[in-house]
């Protein structure tokens, strides 16, 4: 996508584009033209401006927040590896933020998945130095056109030098600054093109968009994504950690394995209650006047994606 399409503070992207889209959810007609100011040009914007936030997690790892999907660094004499770059319009911020960790170059990206918010940096980030790495899918779905029902937004392909150049089919490992990196598949959750990144000497799990912490998530059935699929990826991230393990989500901030299980609970028990009113013949409207998500918006609904808009989501699937 074009760098004038590419930019907005996270906060205001979510908070953005979680009005619009319930409102384009449960108004089927605004689905068919493309808005000139929708949620996309709206959280781009506002990117440019939003605050980078550089955490220090363990060893040479660390977190920065603030331009779309969290970015991970690893940092080291080899140079930088990131996961995900964030959104292009962040851009003299990231860099800064990036600058702040250490003068090293950047020398690996590896995408999380397809999503613009974890994707539209990787031209400049290419152009910067990074060889950039994918799941097939994943570099599939970013040299094509993909319409999003739930932005009401076409997505264009990224320019050459933001596809990824290295892809993989289920795992891929990098032996970097001296720490071994794996990279796994997800089965279709939040897409169909999910990867988990882990650092085994920092016991360190980026999750993509699998989690968010304390939010609620959004599910990309669009390309592939599915409730079910979320439970699962839930379940392979709560036995894949431990008190240990730090964790980085897509969303939110840093996580431990207690907040993994809490989100587990939270998607098995949403399910559940709006499974159980869907085949009581309740239509969509009905179940979200039926707030199955009530108990849970205290923690989870403060943000981009409310408890009606992620009842819709999960009324989806079941
Ligand atoms: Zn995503």
């Amino acid at each position: 996508m074009s760098t004038d399409q590419t930019n907005l503070s996270r906060r205001k992207f979510l908070a953005t584009a979680a009005k619009i889209t319930a409102g384009v959810l449960l108004a089927p007609r605004f689905l068919t033209a493309q808005v000139k100011d929708g949620p996309v040009q709206q959280i781009n914007r506002a990117a440019a401006t939003s605050k980078i936030n550089v955490t220090k997690l363990r060893g040479n790892i660390y977190m920065v927040e603030g331009s779309g999907g969290n970015i991970a660094v690893l940092n080291g004499p080899e140079g930088k590896l990131l996961i995900d770059a964030g959104i292009n319009v962040s851009k003299a911020h990231v860099k800064t933020a990036l600058n702040s960790i250490s003068d090293k170059p950047m020398k690996l990206l590896i995408n999380s998945h397809w999503h613009f918010d974890h994707t539209s940096g990787n031209e400049w980030m290419h152009d910067a130095g990074a060889t950039i790495v994918s799941q097939d899918i994943t570099r599939d779905h970013l040299t094509k056109k993909i319409f999003q029902p739930e932005w009401n937004y076409t997505f264009d392909p990224l320019p050459p030098g933001g596809i990824p150049t290295v892809t993989y089919k289920k795992e891929h490992n990098v032996h970097f600054n001296g720490e071994d990196v794996h990279v796994k598949i997800y089965q279709p959750a939040h897409t169909d093109g999910d990867s988990s990144i882990y650092f085994p000497n920092a016991d360190i799990l980026h999750v993509a968009d699998t989690f968010w912490n304390a939010y609620y998530p959004f599910i990309d059935y669009a390309t592939g994504g599915s409730i079910d699929g979320m439970i699962a990826a839930a379940a392979q991230n709560v036995a894949q950690t431990n008190k240990h393990t730090i964790v980085i989500p897509g969303h939110g901030a840093v996580g431990n394995h207690a907040q993994l299980i809490q989100f587990h609970d939270m998607l098995s028990t949403v399910r559940e209650r709006v499974s159980k009113l869907k085949k009581q013949g309740r239509t969509l409207n009905e179940t979200i006047a039926a707030k199955p998500t009530a108990s849970f918006d205290p923690v989870f609904g403060k943000y981009v994606i409310t408890g009606d808009f992620f009842t819709k989501l999960v009324f989806t699937g079941v």
